[in-house]
This record gives C-alpha cells, structure tokens and sequence, in this order.
C-alpha cells in the first residue's frame, strides 16, 4: 500500500477567477432570468428560492455552525430567506475576523444563493460559481448573483480528530467561499503559495477560536482503507496544526473517501492510472 502521496484533490474549485474585475461576468435581463423572483434585487446571502433550496436540517446546521464561528446568536433566516442578523452588537464569543467577512456579504451589494447539491460528485465539499449579473429593462438597477453550492453529503465522510472536523465544517466552507466571492481572496495554485490568501484569513478566524489551522489548500492523496470501509480506496487527507509558534505544535489530520466525495485532480496521468488500477 503506497504513503506517497500520488495525487491532489483540490478541496475548493471555485470559480472565482471568472468574476474578477469589472464587467466580468454574464449579464441577463430580468425576463430572462429563469425564475424571476420579487427578491431578485435584495442583496446578501439567501436561502436558494428553487429546487436547490436547503432543507429545515440544512438550514439548522448552517446556523449552528455560523453562530459558533461568528459569535452571533441573533443570526436567523428571514421569512424571503435571507440570513440576517437583527442584533449584531449581541455576541457571545465567535471571531471578529469571521464577523467582518460574514458582515461584508450580509451587507454588500452581491447576493450569494446557499444551493444544496447533496453527493454531487462535481462539488468536494462547497464551490462558488462565477457572478451572473441580472438587470431590470429600462433601468439601472442591477446586482450580481452567485452560487454558493454546498455538499452536505460530504462532510459526513470526514474521518478525524473533533477539532480539525470543527476546523473544517460547513460554517467555516461558506466562510470560505465567501472570501472568495465578496474579497476576491484566491486559492493557493502552486505548493510554493500554499496555502493561499484565502486559507490565510480564515486560518485568521481558525486562531480567534482556538481552532487548528489548516496547512494547506491541496489535499495529500494515497491509497489506503478508512473505517467502515475495508476495500482500498483512494483516501485524501488535510493536516492542521495549533500551536505553531510554540515548541510542541500540535498536528490533527482529516481524511475522507476521495472518491465518494469530488473530483481529483492528478500531479501526473500516470500516478492516476497506476493508482486507479490497483484501486478496484
Ligand atoms: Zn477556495
């Protein structure tokens, strides 16, 4: 069984390099969009209003996790489906690095649509797609929208240590993806950036809770057998650590059925069909 590390999963595949820039983007009418909605122009991060839209569980485990991770109890979604947060001078813990990107989307001019794509074999675990910019006919009204497609399948096949699992759950992927959409932080796309001005910041929050960081963006990927599975899979594997400044840092890890959860990508053609083949 190989430990070398043969390919990398890339953990978060936005697109966010679509929509860098003024003017980047597609831009529809309102007439055009597919399901117009009297909300269209409300900005802020919202419930999907379609077939995407996140279950009452869902919808309960995004508030739990944001609340946690921002210090924010009031945070509610409204009846239009909106997330908000009528009392923000009300916190009870949290980090004041997630409330500043949290508050940025909540009260920017974008909207973020929360979509559940469950098991999508597409989605390791959050993605944000590209901004659509949707306009009203004979006016200058406008506002982009973006998805924020969440896989909550995949964060049931996180196998690790309690903290790197709280270091790496769905509050903390919406955070992610937000960064990207509302700062235009970007992802590490060599091992020399690692692990990327987006990673650094919510690394940031990850300290204001006494959270393991995340070392890297790109996921260590090998052959191995996770619990209850006994068949050799291809496993990822993210590492984290606490304490990095001291003289005994501690190191956590995080490992999942890569291909149960989302596409990989391979460092080379052949270290994938070699892999592949002893896989199966
Ligand atoms: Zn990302």
């Amino acid at each position: 069984m190989s430990i070398q590390p043969i390919l990398r999963a890339v953990v978060c595949a936005a697109l966010v390099a679509l929509r860098l820039g003024a003017g980047s983007g597609k831009t529809v009418a309102a007439s055009d969009a597919p399901r117009a909605d009297a909300m269209r122009y409300r900005s802020g991060v919202r419930n999907a209003p379609g077939k995407r839209r996140l279950n009452a569980a869902q919808r309960q485990q995004v508030l739990q996790s944001l609340r946690e991770k921002t210090g924010w109890q009031s945070l509610a979604f409204d009846e239009a489906g909106f997330l908000v947060c009528p009392e923000p001078q009300v916190i009870n813990g949290g980090s004041a690095a997630a409330r500043r990107l949290l508050g940025a989307a909540l009260n920017g001019a974008e909207v973020y649509e929360l979509e559940n794509h469950n098991a999508s074999l597409a989605i390791n675990f959050a993605r944000l797609t590209a901004g659509v910019t949707y306009r009203f006919f004979n006016s200058d009204a406008a506002i982009s929208e973006s998805s924020l497609q969440l896989d909550f399948a995949d964060f049931t096949f996180l196998r690790g240590d309690e903290l790197a699992c709280r270091a790496f759950d769905v509050g903390v992927a919406i955070l992610h993806e937000l960064a990207h959409g509302v700062w235009h932080l970007r992802d590490a796309e060599s091992d020399g950036a690692e692990p990327g001005a987006c990673e650094n910041y919510i690394n940031r929050i990850r300290r204001e809770l006494r959270l393991p960081e995340r070392q890297t963006y790109q996921a260590r990927v090998r052959l191995g057998t996770l619990e209850p599975n006994p068949l050799t899979r291809v496993i990822a594997e993210l590492s984290f650590v606490s304490g990095r400044n001291t003289v005994k840092p501690q190191l956590y890890s995080l490992r999942w059925d890569a291909e149960s959860v989302g596409p990989i990508i391979p460092v080379n053609q052949a270290a994938l069909a070699s892999a592949m083949a002893n896989v199966r």
